[in-house]
């Protein structure tokens, strides 16, 4: 379907780089007081192909689907079994400690 007016059919959110200026982290302390990154504006994210400022409802965009993708990390990570081994598979419980078999 070609769209010819109004607003696009998805966002389409630039692939992200780290701030360079902030070092990752939004913020800058030139003297004693800290400041927000100008070139990041506090997210500590750039557009990675043109290394300028993403529009902040963009970047709202962009760090919503970032959350949802480590929260599923993290679901992930413990539906695992915390004795599973990835080497060795699943240990087997002996006492107080996991018994490997070595
Ligand atoms: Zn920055």
């Amino acid at each position: 379907m070609q769209k010819n007016s109004g607003p696009p059919l998805q966002i389409t959110v630039p692939e992200l780089a780290g701030c360079g200026r902030c070092r990752q982290t939004g913020v800058e302390k030139p003297f004693l007081y800290e400041m927000v990154c100008d070139d990041c504006g506090g997210s500590g994210r750039v557009n990675k192909a043109t290394g300028e400022r993403v529009p902040d409802d963009i970047m709202l965009v962009a760090m919503r689907k970032e959350i949802s993708r480590l929260q599923g990390v993290i679901a992930d990570l413990k539906r695992k079994d915390p004795d599973e081994c990835p080497i060795y598979g699943p240990l087997k419980r002996r006492g107080n400690g996991a018994w490997r078999g070595d």
